[in-house]
Parts: C-alpha cells; structure tokens; sequence
C-alpha cells in the first residue's frame, strides 16, 4: 500500500514538472511574448492554444507591470539594439503575429487602460479581411484588423506595427525573388499607407528563421529587427549574426506560474 502511495505521489510530482519545468535554469536575455488572438475560441478551432481570454491577458499584463517590466515598442528596441538609449532592466516586448481584429477590440484597450505597450506584425493583403492562409475546417475565418483600426492603434502611441510578409506564406518554400519581394514590399506598403519606418520583420511558422539567405533578404530589405518563432529569450545585448530574436509562445490555457516561468527560464513546459 505504501508503495503504491509513493508511486502515485511520484508520478503526479514527475507529471507536474514535466509540465511546469521550474527546475530549468534562470534564462538570462531579453524577453519577447509572442501572442495572436485575444478572445475565446469559436467553436471548429483546433488551434485553441493561439487563443488567450480577455482576463488571462489583462492579468498577464498586470502582473508585468506589478513585477516591475517596461513594455518596449518595437523602435524603442531598435533604438535600444543600435544603442542610442539603454535597455531598460527588465525589458519585455509583447507581440502579436497576424493583425486579427481582437488586437483592436480587446488587446488595444487593455494595454492602453494598464498603461502597457504591445506590438503587431502585420500581414499586409489580409488587412480588413481574413485569416485565408489557415483551413478554415481546422481554424475558423476571422476578421483581420482594417487599415482604420491599425492607423488608431498606431496613432495612440501605445502599439507600432511591424512586418508579417504580404500574404503569410512558408518563406523557404518560394523562389528567392518571391520570398524577397514578399519582405521588401510588405515593408514599402506598411510605410505608404501608415507612415513612419517599419523595422521589425517577424517570419511566419517562423519558416526561414534559421536561413542565412533569407535573414539577408529581410536585412536587404530594411529590416533591422527580425524575429523568429522559437521558443525562448535572446542574449542581450543582442548580435544579430548570431540569429534573431527568440520569442515566447503564451497559449491560451498557461497560467500566471507558465508566464514566470517564461520570462526566468525561457520556456514552462515540456509538452
Ligand atoms: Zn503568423
């Protein structure tokens, strides 16, 4: 019987830190959280680990701001990695990938009420229309943010845009022409219809981040932050020969102990 109660209580112990690594070691480097929708799954999602509420996020935010972090726009991490002003301490970006309408309508206002900062890597020919690069029997259509919301949003000083390529596509799959020109004219497009300079460059699936070839491209193309999808923070003060920016996934069902795990070790679960 002993035994047995020793087994169970090793295995739950076992269960546990597989799914909340907290014996990993304190991660040093910069910490980027990587979001995309703000909200509660429709039903027929099967991505719903890209979903965090309204409350989780707002909590999320809170708990930056109430363990001292200073939420960076994406120029002032430029600024920061061309040295002109020093990264603040506990620095932190928040980005979201894609530029769903929820960014607008729920992720915005927390962040302005808090007094927070975030960031949206756009996907330039889906604006004001639908996530078309996902099947819409595994991910439902949603609406895309318009060209208004995210001239608001922009405007308010509280999110900038950066770059999600023209159409969302896997970069390493294209011509090199193409996969060039979808960097280089999302950035063009992005700066005519919004003002101001795009520097940042987020690869979707993170596909081409670990390419030398197409990391030149996005440098070729203006880009002078570019970020990939791998789990995990980023030596400061960052050397982009040695890869882009890492960044942290926040699923929708992590809590409060996931998002402290993250930002000390650069990761919270095994699985
Ligand atoms: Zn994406």
């Amino acid at each position: 019987m002993i035994i047995l109660i020793f087994l169970v209580l090793f295995l739950t112990a076992a269960f546990l830190s597989a799914r909340w690594t907290w014996w990993r070691r304190q991660m040093p480097g910069l910490a980027v959280l990587c979001y995309h929708k703000i909200g509660t799954p429709p039903s027929g999602s099967k991505l719903k680990e890209l979903w965090v509420t309204p409350a989780k996020f707002r909590s999320q935010v809170k708990y930056l701001l109430d363990n001292g972090y200073k939420t960076l726009l994406f120029s002032e991490l430029d600024a920061a990695c061309k040295g002109t002003i020093s990264l603040p301490e506990k620095a932190v970006v928040i980005t979201f990938d894609d530029g769903y309408e929820n960014n607008y309508t729920q992720a915005w206002p927390i962040l302005r009420e808090l007094g927070a900062k975030g960031n949206i890597f756009v996907v330039f020919n889906t604006i004001g229309k639908v996530n078309i690069w996902h099947d819409p029997s595994s991910e439902p259509w949603i609406n895309m943010a318009t060209a208004e919301m995210l001239l608001e949003i922009k405007k308010s000083g509280v999110m900038e845009l950066g770059s999600h390529t023209m159409n969302h596509p896997r970069l390493e799959t294209l011509e090199p022409e193409n996969a060039a020109w979808e960097m280089r004219e999302s950035k063009r497009q992005l700066e005519a219809l919004f003002g101001g300079e795009i520097c940042a460059f987020a690869y979707p699936y993170g596909n081409g981040a670990s390419s030398p070839a197409l990391r030149d491209q996005a440098l070729a193309a203006g880009y002078s932050l570019d970020f990939s999808f791998t789990q995990g923070k980023t030596l400061w003060p960052w050397n982009r020969k040695h890869g882009p920016l890492d960044r942290l996934f926040i699923r929708g069902d992590e809590n409060i102990f996931d998002l402290e795990l993250h930002l000390s070790r650069g990761a919270s679960r095994l699985f």
